[in-house]
């Protein structure tokens, strides 16, 4: 399994004014070919420190890829820094420099004479014409390791490294396997299973908790692990069968989508502290108005009186956030709809309108199935801030809805 770095370059990733995204991306891209990312680093626009890092980088993977810095301006640097680490000159090349002097006549009246700066290349680099702007990428080998240089832009970072890609030896492509659940924490699932979950050491494991899509565990390991892996994976699924909700790339919004799709049913949603959050997830899913007629967002006692036909003595007696309330607003928005199933939320995300009996967390969800009239609510008390509250509560309000439909 070959070894990857990246260094995604740029003061405004250091200083979170943009997120990193090219890495994931060609992190993921790159394990097809066999080669796994074992750091991403994150550098300000500064020439010693970009040199040092990449120096270092080089003896510890066996590619580094680069992303940033390779404008006109003179706070692209990346290449004056790996020139410099490589000890390595940087030659104009002026038939690239024409070209880009050419393509840079599309966005300037005159061009400035700076541009030209990008068609300096590392000696012995191949060079990968960028389709979309000016800067070219460069792949260069060296004893025994590769470097790919690419633009920050993602649409000009793409193409060209679609095409890196292929002058890439392949190594043996990595297999992975992932098991989603929620409903048990991280740290009893590990610790639970882990005999099974570590049982050999060439697969590599990975867990991770998040209040968007529950506890996820990642296998990974070399092609030739491919049955190992998925002995592990299908142990493990008889054990825990009752938290898992998708496997792979499936998310739970896609697993509903295709439950009701295969049984022909629709769905509604009433929605009071989500607030929409769960119809907007759920519209994700491509084709999704197949199985999806609408929503109401009830926010207010008023409309889950006025239009979902909750009962003023319902949300007196018991409150907004009660078994009681779910029930008659799943039911309204079913018969607004007239679709098969309708899920209902009312919450409270806080941080204020927590009560003793009621704290900050506390939601209420209903799933009606109005074929059969039957329900099945159930009672949560979340932890958290009203992000991920809001986040938990249209998590849990999927898989109500995946368990109704099993
Ligand atoms: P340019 O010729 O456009 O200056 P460049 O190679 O010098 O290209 P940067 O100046 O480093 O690229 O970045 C240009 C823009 O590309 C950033 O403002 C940002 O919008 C986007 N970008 C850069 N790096 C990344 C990254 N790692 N992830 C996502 N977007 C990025």
């Amino acid at each position: 399994m070959k070894k990857v770095i990246i260094l995604a370059i740029g003061n405004e990733i250091v200083e979170g004014i943009i997120v990193d995204t090219n890495s994931k991306y060609i992190a993921n891209k790159l394990l097809d070919y066999g080669y796994k990312t074992i750091m991403t680093k994150t550098l300000p626009d500064d020439l010693n420190l970009i040199s040092s890092e990449f120096k270092d980088s080089l003896q510890k993977a066996d590619l580094v890829v680069t992303t940033g810095g390779l404008g006109p301006t003179d706070d692209d640097l990346t290449r004056e820094a790996i020139s410099l680490a490589l000890e390595k000159k940087l030659i104009y090349d002026p038939v690239i420099g024409e070209k880009i002097v050419k393509k840079a006549k599309n966005y300037y009246k005159t061009v400035p004479e700076i541009v030209k700066k990008q068609g300096y290349v590392i000696e012995g680099a191949k060079v990968i014409e960028n389709p979309v702007g000016t800067a070219p990428g460069q792949v260069l080998n060296f004893e025994n390791k590769t470097i790919i240089i690419l633009p920050g832009p993602p649409a000009e970072l793409y193409p060209i490294f679609e095409s890196a890609l292929k002058t890439l030896e392949k190594d043996e492509p990595l297999y992975t396997r992932r098991i989603k659940t929620i409903g048990i924490p991280e740290a009893v699932l590990v610790e639970k299973y882990k005999d099974i979950i570590y049982s050999d050491s060439n697969i590599t494991v990975a867990t991770m908790a998040s209040y968007k899509t529950g506890v996820e565990l990642r296998f990974t390991g070399v092609f030739s692990l491919k049955d190992k892996i998925d002995l592990i994976v299908n142990k493990l699924l008889k054990e825990i069968s009752q938290y898992v909700y998708a496997l792979d790339n499936k998310s739970i919004e896609e697993e509903v989508y295709e439950k009701l799709k295969n049984l022909g049913k629709m769905v509604s949603f009433a929605e009071s502290c989500t607030g929409g959050l769960v119809s907007s997830r759920f519209v994700d899913v491509p084709g999704v108005s197949s199985v999806f007629k609408g929503s109401i967002v009830a926010y207010s006692n008023e409309i889950k009186e006025k239009i979902l036909n909750v009962k003023k003595e319902t949300l007196e007696k018991f409150g907004a956030v009660s078994e009681e309330c779910v029930i008659e607003m799943a039911r309204g928005v079913s018969n607004l709809f007239s679709t098969d199933y309708s899920v209902s939320i009312s919450g409270i995300a806080g941080p204020t309108g927590g009560t003793k009996e009621k704290p900050v967390g506390t939601v209420w969800i209903c799933v009606y199935d109005r074929n059969s009239n039957k329900y099945l609510t159930e009672k949560y008390s979340f932890k958290g801030n009203r992000e991920t509250i809001r986040f938990r509560s249209s998590l849990y309000t999927f898989n109500l809805l995946r368990r109704m439909l099993k």
